[in-house]
């Protein structure tokens, strides 16, 4: 589970790590922006939600990420980013994993204040890949388009300020108790400061953590 702040960097991360591993990237965040491009009922009724920097219900996340981990593709590992964002995510998700087969970790990315909102409020987005790009840090070869299919790049309707800072708040408010929650049930939780490091950097040093703790990363453990 890749834990912290918007901007913390979780989705860049996220991706780099599913090429180390290969299990499947899956993103609360990108599930429900698809629904809301696809115009599904789902997504119509989403829209407001995350415009506004609020979170989806609980209910209705669980239930989308509960299916998506019934995939087959699931089955040799997962990196789970932006769930669980709530408390009753948290108590949910470790009901899920008891009595499964998996080691799960909650790695927490580090960041500070400042950094993040000079982060959230420069990236740009490619609406067909889901590349992640910087105005100043890691910008697009061609301004404004992306490298990888030349779609051109757009600010995420919730990266407006005013919508970080309550994003910010939410994050706070829900999100901050659920390390511990997990804690509770037992599940290891692992900090990385990653303020100062470049996104390989911190996708290296995660593979470098679980390989460490779990013996094999992108195995899942032997049964006692
Ligand atoms: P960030 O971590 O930068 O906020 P995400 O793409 O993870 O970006 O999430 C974007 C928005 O999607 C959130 O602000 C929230 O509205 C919604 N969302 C994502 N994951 C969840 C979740 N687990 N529970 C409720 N809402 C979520």
């Amino acid at each position: 589970m890749l834990f912290g702040a918007p901007g913390s960097g979780k989705g860049t991360t996220g991706k780099m790590l599913t090429k180390l591993t290969g299990w499947p990237h899956l993103a609360t965040g990108d599930l429900l922006r698809e629904q809301i491009t696809r115009k599904t009922s789902l997504g119509l009724e989403m829209q407001s939600i995350l415009a506004a920097g609020q979170l989806a219900p609980d209910d209705l996340v669980s239930r989308m990420v509960w299916d998506r981990l019934g995939w087959p593709d699931c089955e040799a590992g997962f990196l789970l980013d932006g769930f669980p964002r709530t408390i009753p995510q948290a108590e949910g998700l470790a009901q899920w994993f008891s009595g499964r087969n998996f080691r799960p970790v909650l790695i927490h990315l580090w960041v500070e204040y400042n950094e993040i909102l000079r982060r959230l409020t420069g990236r740009r987005t490619c609406p067909t890949c889901g590349a992640i790009y910087h105005l100043e840090s890691t910008p697009s070869k061609v301004p404004g388009v992306c490298d990888t299919d030349g779609a051109e790049l757009t600010v995420r309707a919730d990266d407006r300020e005013e919508v970080v800072l309550q994003r910010l708040q939410t994050y706070q408010t829900q999100t901050w108790p659920v390390a511990e929650t997990l804690r509770k049930n037992g599940i290891l939780v692992e900090a990385i400061d990653c303020g100062e490091m470049d996104p390989e950097s911190v996708a290296d040093r995660i593979r470098w953590r679980l390989d460490r703790i779990g013996g094999s990363i992108a195995k899942k453990s032997k049964p006692e």
